[in-house]
């Protein structure tokens, strides 16, 4: 179906894809057309060997290199300056790509076995909470895609961290799925620059994004529950606290792990999301590791914005 040019969705470890041959306009086109998403919106190419990388970019930094040695497969984007081979499309006219290898068994199976690298944002309409089951991207876009390659839950369950370079200084554009800690590790400290709202240069940077339709506000739970007290509240916690008056409460991980906290996120915006409650109210998690990236989707989501 792929090599007929048609979009499939795949799993990954982050969230599920809308895949098509990356290298291929026509393919592409139809991943937009199923997203709603807008075309100033670039698209990563998914490969299934480190190797590849050279097909589809000029140069390989020596922090990139060590990036990928460390990090792939895994949930991690390089976004580095592109060869010719890959259409503007991909790219939204930018001169560089992003690129990254998932760390899902089936897809790096496909990936291997397909000619070409595939092209795959998240599997959702745009703007709206990311997919981390089959049946997630089934309910969305079950009607405009002809394949879905169900792959079990994503394990990490929030997307990639996408970092570009300068030379060799890394830059940080997006928080996700390895945490910055890990990457300065690597590479020595890094800068961060995350929202930037104007032309945005990673759309996951958009301020307005994985975002509930039902009213959603993120911060003091205390402040939260007051204000709204007399509406039907939708709780999501972390941790073990536990407050009376909602009408219901979510549980991003009772142990207060960060990594169940990040696996379980979308899902759960999803379920407060279709629920019965009026408003939906959140708590920030410790802003540490795959925190982070947890905090940077529910600022995101927040009605407040
Ligand atoms: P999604 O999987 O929907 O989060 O979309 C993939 C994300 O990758 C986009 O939203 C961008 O943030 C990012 N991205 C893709 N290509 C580039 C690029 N050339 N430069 C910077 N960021 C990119
Ligand atoms: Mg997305």
């Amino acid at each position: 179906m792929l090599s007929q040019n048609e979009i499939v969705a795949i799993p990954t470890e982050t969230v599920y894809g809308l895949a098509a041959n990356a290298l291929n306009i026509g393919a592409v086109l139809k991943i937009f057309e199923a997203k709603n998403r807008p075309h100033f919106d670039p698209l990563i190419v998914h490969i299934g060997n480190k190797a590849d990388i050279d097909r589809y970019v000029l140069y390989v930094p020596v922090t990139a290199q060590k990036l990928m040695d460390a990090f792939w497969p895994g949930p991690l984007t390089l976004v580095l300056p592109k060869k010719e081979i890959v259409p503007d499309l991909v790219t939204s006219g930018l001169p560089e790509v992003a690129i990254r290898m998932p760390n899902h068994p089936l897809t790096l199976e496909l990936l291997r076995l397909l000619p070409f690298p595939l092209a795959a944002p998240s599997a959702n309409p745009f703007g709206y909470i990311s997919p981390t089951t089959a049946k997630h991207v089934e309910e969305q876009l079950g009607d405009k895609i002809p394949y879905i390659l169900d792959g079990g839950p994503a394990n990490i369950g929030v997307e990639s961290t996408i970092v570009r370079f300068e030379d060799e200084k890394v830059i940080v554009l997006r928080l996700g799925g390895i945490p910055v800690e890990e990457i300065e590790k690597i590479v020595g400290k890094v800068e961060v620059q995350v929202n930037q709202n104007i032309n945005p240069i990673a759309p996951g940077q958009l301020s307005s994004h994985y975002a509930p339709r039902k009213p959603f506000y993120v911060g003091d739970i205390a402040d939260l529950l007051n204000e709204f007290k007399d509406k039907k509240i939708g709780l999501i916690n972390f941790g073990k606290a536990l407050y009376s008056n909602t009408s219901w409460q979510w549980n991003l991980s009772p142990e207060a792990d960060l990594h169940d906290a990040a696996k379980n996120l979308f899902r759960i915006l999803r379920e407060a999301d279709t629920s019965d409650v009026d408003v939906i109210i959140a708590g920030y998690v410790p802003d540490e590791g795959l925190g982070k990236a947890i905090n940077d989707r529910l600022k995101r989501g927040n009605y407040k914005l």
